[in-house]
């Protein structure tokens, strides 16, 4: 029998949140005693000093990590995230996720994600270059194309990741494209990767109001974040008909009963940087956004902001969750309790984006290259098959969406443990 790992260098909300989670799902599929702690606990981490010089000359110092969470079913995967409030908990816990979602939707990878704490924001275009290629320089004798392969999260985007495709090729000494996905077209990029995740939301929102019956056109959409990913769901559901009567950012948000010019906020906020005083609606707070009237919500920015205390004002009839981690043990339990909320879980919801990274993986190492209609084919394919298989698994065991999810991630990375045994 194994006895269970202290972890005193991941201990957070975050993380423990994460475990409560997959305790729940291996109790629920009866996983073997021995093979749990293993499972769980993240494979191996490192912490990282980055010395970085200021434009007015002087040097500060970031601190980075990246955690790779499992490596048998693959090469680990997952973003980086640059965010002044990043802990290694956190940090730890999205890897722990990156490990379930692969496996869901069945690519090849193990999952690990890494973090900064930086506000970028404060940073200048040449200091966020140098702290993106010193990262990127820190973490080569940790990572790889075949090892891990980093991607954009919260806070780093395309440019970001074009900088560390270069620092890494520069020091190896030939091009890799395939050491991390979400670079620009021109580094080897792929078609749909900068609009996948949230295209994915909408897809799957799409598809789950199908089977509520609720058409599209009468729906109303309040999202929670206005980065890339709730950028890009907007749109995605907007061009779908959907309403879209509320947006925020950490600025605070806005709304309007009848319909946000999505593409007017997208160019405000290409200027402005932020939402703050968009005149499209009336000015709202990120809690009164959660607990809007509509058919869907979607929070898109960071975890556990559906808590105890707005989960039971939610007064949506689907819960997307685009983000990681957005609704805390306890609000699931309410929600679940509630039965009036269809819940995409996060691990299901937001997996279009790894899994255009893994297209564009796929395509750096065959060097050929794919056209926007293939890959986005090949996504919505793939994320049936997954919603598919997550239905079946609710249905036979009656379990919930969210238990439905995470029991078919884990137990793909356990049956991969076991079968590869115990070395040495
Ligand atoms: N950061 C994204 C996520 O949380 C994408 C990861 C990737 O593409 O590797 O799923």
């Amino acid at each position: 029998m194994s006895k269970a790992v202290v972890s005193s260098l991941y201990d957070s909300d975050t993380f423990k949140m994460a475990c409560r989670q997959f305790d729940q799902a291996a109790d629920a599929i009866n996983l073997p005693e021995e093979i749990r702690d293993r499972t769980k606990y993240p494979r191996r981490c490192v912490a990282v000093a980055l010395p970085i010089k200021r434009d007015n000359g002087s040097v500060t110092v970031f601190e980075g990590y990246r955690v790779q969470h499992n490596l048998s079913t693959g090469p680990a995967k997952g973003g980086i995230r640059f965010h002044q409030d990043v802990t290694i908990g956190e940090v730890a816990a999205l890897a722990m996720w990156m490990s379930w979602k692969c496996s869901l939707v069945g690519l090849p990878y193990g999952g690990a994600k890494g973090g900064v704490i930086v506000n970028p924001g404060l940073l200048s275009e040449g200091e966020l270059e140098r702290l993106s290629r010193r990262y990127m320089q820190e973490l080569i004798p940790f990572i790889g194309p075949h090892v891990d392969v980093p991607a954009p999260d919260v806070g780093t985007n395309e440019k970001v990741m074009g900088w560390m495709m270069d620092t890494y090729s520069n020091h190896i000494g030939y091009n890799s494209p395939a050491i991390v996905t979400g670079k620009p077209l021109s580094l080897g990029g792929s078609q749909g990767r900068r609009e996948a995740t949230g295209a994915g939301v909408a897809y799957l929102v799409q598809r789950y109001l199908e089977d509520m019956k609720i058409p599209v056109t009468q729906a109303t959409v309040a999202i929670q974040g206005f980065g890339n990913v709730g950028g890009e769901t907007a749109l995605a559901l907007a061009a779908a008909g959907a309403k879209i009567i509320a947006l925020s950012d950490y600025t605070g948000g806005v709304f309007n009963a009848g319909g946000i010019d999505v593409k007017k906020a997208l160019e405000y906020v290409k200027y402005q940087r932020t939402l703050k005083d968009f005149h499209g609606g009336d000015p709202i707070t990120n809690e009164q956004l959660l607990t809007l009237p509509c058919t869907v919500l979607i929070p898109a920015a960071l975890e556990r902001v559906i808590t105890p205390e707005n989960a039971p004002r939610l007064q949506c009839r689907l819960l997307a969750e685009a983000a990681n981690g957005p609704t805390t043990n306890a609000a699931d339990k309410i929600i679940e309790e509630r039965g009036d909320i269809e819940v995409i879980p996060d691990v299901l919801c937001n997996a279009g984006g790894v899994i255009v990274s893994y297209f564009e993986w796929l395509q750096n190492l065959q060097n050929f290259y794919w056209d926007r209609e293939d890959v986005m084919q090949k996504l919505f394919a793939l994320l049936d098959k997954a919603r598919d298989s997550v239905e079946y698994q609710k249905r036979k065991f009656k379990f919930g969406r969210r238990l439905a999810a995470l029991t078919l991630g884990i137990q793909r990375v356990t049956d991969a443990k076991q079968s590869r045994g115990l070395f040495p």
